[in-house]
């Protein structure tokens, strides 16, 4: 009778450190797939859902881009709008869609970089099934970002090239 129980708060034991160090894992998995800090959401008005915006690198004098790691729910992205100096989209994360207006849309895979260029008005967002995290280094030597009207549901939907 007093091995039995032995054995049994052995095997307890044995199963609590292997649940835990399951538990351990996962955590590091989770760190392991953010990169970057998630950061704040953006509540500018120029973003259509939920997109949180962690600022990496604050433009200055010297070198004159912005960095950002931008996390787009699925469905979600920005309105029409266009840099002045243009920027550089590199996908970190899952899948999303990038539209220059007058093209069609393409989809941006984890691993693409995507080169907009000075003054085309365009958007980037999450596919409807996929969140999509990128870095955007926007150069700032000639302005700020404008900022133009919404994604239509039916642009956003619209064809892929
Ligand atoms: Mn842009």
């Amino acid at each position: 009778m007093k091995h039995t129980i032995k054995c049994l708060l052995v095997f307890a034991i044995f199963l609590f450190q292997a649940c835990s160090n399951n538990q351990k894992m996962e955590d590091t998995k989770q760190q392991n797939a953010l990169i970057f800090p998630k950061g704040e959401k953006i509540t500018n008005g120029n973003f259509i859902g939920d997109v949180w915006l962690s600022a990496l690198v604050q433009p200055d004098s010297l070198n004159q881009n912005a960095i950002g790691s931008v996390t787009f729910e699925p469905g979600t992205r920005t309105k029409w709008h266009s840099h002045p100096a243009g920027q550089i989209i590199l996908a970190l994360e899952g899948e999303g869609y990038y539209q220059e207006k007058g093209s069609p849309k393409v989809i941006v895979r984890k691993g693409d970089a995507v080169k907009c260029p000075p003054d085309i008005p365009h958007w980037h967002g999450a596919s409807v099934n996929s969140t999509f995290i990128q870095l955007a280094i926007t150069g700032r030597e000639k302005g700020e970002t404008i900022w133009l009207e919404a994604v239509t549901d039916e642009e956003y939907n619209g064809g892929l090239k």
